[in-house]
């Protein structure tokens, strides 16, 4: 079977290695078809196309994008898509917007917790200036050892509902599709695991994506536990949603699973990649 890898991220989000070099690791790891994903950015495109050539991988356009879907935080991942259309870029220029002031916030809200030095130590992680994310103050929290990893970052300070996550409200889910499929993308709703939804806005979710002509559902990612690929595999089937997989690689040792680990989509259930290629 092919190894293919439709989500991951580089330095130019929230990753750490430079696109060239997550290209190398993957290529080195197996990779034949890499997707890089990059949050609401696509600019590490070219390093990363570059780098594909003289790995000889294939490597797909690709994007996560932060939606907002009923005061929820949904992230949709498109492939295939065209990083020159204006739209798209517009559509992604707005959503970064805000990050800086939202980053500014999160550094009084450590400030309060008397964690500081945030705004400084945080840059060294920064590649992107117009990337500013969550996972940058995590990783200061890491190497100052306030917390022991990136989990505990997150549990302790920065995730849901944590004193120092600074909600943001992001594109709808209407526009991140239609940003997406209008480029000639694939629309896929990222770790649908991940998200607390109970079961009727599971639904309404899934039925509302796919209504608004979205495509894929991951099924495999490092954010489910192996009992959650059947699960979401049925989800697909259901709404008659194609499965994906990605590593949702952002950095060595940091996933559950590193560039091309991951197990194979359950049997049964279409794959985004015979889309992609149809
Ligand atoms: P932001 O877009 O700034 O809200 O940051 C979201 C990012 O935080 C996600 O893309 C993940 O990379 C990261 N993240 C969220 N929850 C966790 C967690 N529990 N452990 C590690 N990283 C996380
Ligand atoms: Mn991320
Ligand atoms: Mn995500
Ligand atoms: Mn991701």
């Amino acid at each position: 079977m092919l190894n293919i890898d439709l989500h991951c991220h580089s330095n130019f989000s929230d990753g750490t290695l430079p696109p060239d070099e997550l290209v190398a690791r993957a290529a080195g790891r197996g990779v034949a078809a890499l997707a890089l994903t990059d949050h609401d950015d696509t600019s590490g495109l070219p390093l990363a196309r570059l780098a594909a050539i003289r790995h000889g991988i294939t490597l797909l356009n690709g994007v996560e994008i932060s939606v907002t879907w009923n005061d929820h935080t949904i992230h949709v991942v498109g492939l295939g898509i065209d990083p020159d259309n204006e739209v798209l870029q517009a559509g992604l220029s707005a959503t970064r917007h805000g990050r800086l002031a939202r980053s500014e916030q999160m550094s009084a809200a450590f400030d309060e917790m008397g964690v500081t030095g945030t705004r400084e130590g945080i840059k060294e992680f920064i590649a992107n200036q117009n990337m500013v994310s969550r996972t940058h103050f995590a990783r200061f929290l890491v190497k100052q050892r306030i917390v022991k990893d990136m989990n505990a970052a997150f549990r302790r300070f920065l995730g849901n509902g944590q004193p120092c996550c600074v909600p943001h409200r992001w594109a709808s889910l209407p526009d991140a599709v239609r940003w997406i499929t209008g480029s000639g993308g694939i629309a896929v709703i990222a770790h649908p695991g991940r998200y607390q939804l109970d079961t009727a806005e599971m639904r309404s979710l899934l039925s509302e994506f796919r209504d608004l002509g979205g495509q894929g559902l991951e099924v495999v990612t490092s954010s489910h536990k192996p009992s959650q690929y059947s699960t979401f595999a049925g989800h697909a089937q259901y709404y008659g949603l194609k499965a994906s997989s990605g590593s949702d690689f952002h950095s060595p040792g940091e996933s559950y699973h590193d560039l091309g680990g991951l197990p194979p989509t359950p049997h049964g259930v279409g794959h985004v990649w015979d889309v992609l290629n149809g």
